[in-house]
């Protein structure tokens, strides 16, 4: 049997509307995701989608590091994310961080519509594939310098 598999949706504010679009045109390839997303995104998305969404905090209330730790503990398989190329925002070390652990996690990550409608669309989202896990024994087995 296929396993489930979870998406998780971010947008910052000025990438909302866009993702929110994006979720109702791409609804019926979601359905069987289970889909996570920060506060905001995920009333968004639960409102727009009359469908139940796992709400994390908002992602400068630490949304986004929570959502790094459900990556680090298996539970997301693919990210979307609408982060804005034209705004700092105040919480960047927490993107940053959210990046950074998708990626050594080795989880899909689109952040942008054209990238997204690709993932949605692979036909491995909707088969058996998952993605090899990252191998970290040379990481854990070094020598700590004090050790
Ligand atoms: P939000 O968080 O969905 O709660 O707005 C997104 C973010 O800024 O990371």
């Amino acid at each position: 049997m296929t396993k489930k598999k979870n998406i998780a949706l971010v947008a910052h504010d000025n990438k909302k509307k866009e993702l929110v679009a994006w979720a109702i045109d791409k609804a019926s390839l979601m359905e069987n995701l289970g889909i996570y997303a920060t506060g905001t995104t995920g009333r968004l998305i639960q409102e727009a989608m009359q469908r139940p969404v796992t709400r994390l905090l908002s992602g400068p209330l630490g949304g986004d590091q929570q959502l790094g730790a459900k990556i680090a503990e298996g539970e997301i398989d693919l990210l979307i994310f609408f982060w804005d190329p034209l705004e700092p925002q105040p919480h960047d070390p927490d993107i940053k961080a959210l990046l950074r652990i998708a990626a050594l996690y080795n989880i899909p990550v689109a952040c942008n519509k054209a990238s997204a409608d690709y993932m949605i669309h692979s036909p491995l989202l909707h088969s058996d594939y998952l993605p090899d896990d990252p191998d970290f024994t040379d990481y854990t087995s070094r020598s700590t310098p004090a050790g």
